[in-house]
């Protein structure tokens, strides 16, 4: 079987956005990111935004009714197989997904992606991100192309969320809430573990291995 239902587990800067794109281009999936369409809400200052900002701010995980209305209604759209980064965050999360997609829940992979806190530390502080499209990369790269993005021509900065003190917070919460949706996929046979330090074609090749 190869599995079309793919959802992304790890702490912040683990590289999940990364290599959940290349895996939605390799395999012809749909991917979404419920922290960038989220960030992308506050920015435009939504209903949705509004609610969520407060939580961003502070690093913690927006309510699980909000995370859910916003994963279910993408699912609800997608034709074909997906990948999601950022759902489930939280264990009640992971079973009202499994309720949604009843019997195709067996199919569904969980890829925790893992690596040393200093490493993720060192990216958090190096990311650049667009502010039109998905591209993410570093500070040297956005410096390279003079700050306009590549694919684009948006602008590159970094994520508001990006500094030291909410990255911690963010992992702690991740420590908290998301290991025990890992050991939850883990104890139904879903889980694949993928050690997420080298260059994004390295950590890939591991993700193929395991997914293969
Ligand atoms: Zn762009």
């Amino acid at each position: 079987m190869s599995a079309s239902a793919i959802v992304l587990l790890g702490p912040p800067a683990s590289g999940k956005g990364t290599q959940g794109r290349l895996l939605a281009k390799e395999k012809m999936l749909s991917y979404f990111s419920t922290g960038k369409q989220l960030r992308q809400e506050v920015k435009v200052g939504s209903l949705l935004g509004k609610e969520a900002e407060p939580y961003l701010v502070t690093g913690h995980y927006v309510p699980d009714e909000l995370a859910l209305a916003l994963a279910t209604a993408w699912i609800r759209k997608v034709k074909g197989g997906w990948v999601l980064d950022g759902f489930p965050r939280t264990l009640p999360q992971a079973e009202e997904l499994d309720q949604a997609l009843g019997v195709d829940s067996d199919c569904l992979r969980a890829l925790l992606m893992e690596g040393p806190v200093a490493e993720l530390e060192r990216r958090v502080t190096d990311r650049r991100e667009c502010t039109g499209c998905p591209w993410t990369g570093t500070k040297v790269q956005a410096e390279a192309f003079g700050g306009a993005c590549p694919s684009c021509g948006g602008r590159l900065g970094q994520r508001d969320d990006d500094d030291l003190e909410n990255f911690r917070q963010r992992l702690k919460v991740f420590e908290e809430l998301t290991l025990p949706v890992a050991e939850y996929y883990e104890q139904s046979g879903r889980l694949l573990r993928i050690w997420g330090v080298g260059t994004p074609a390295e950590v890939f090749k591991r993700v193929k291995s395991e997914l293969a």
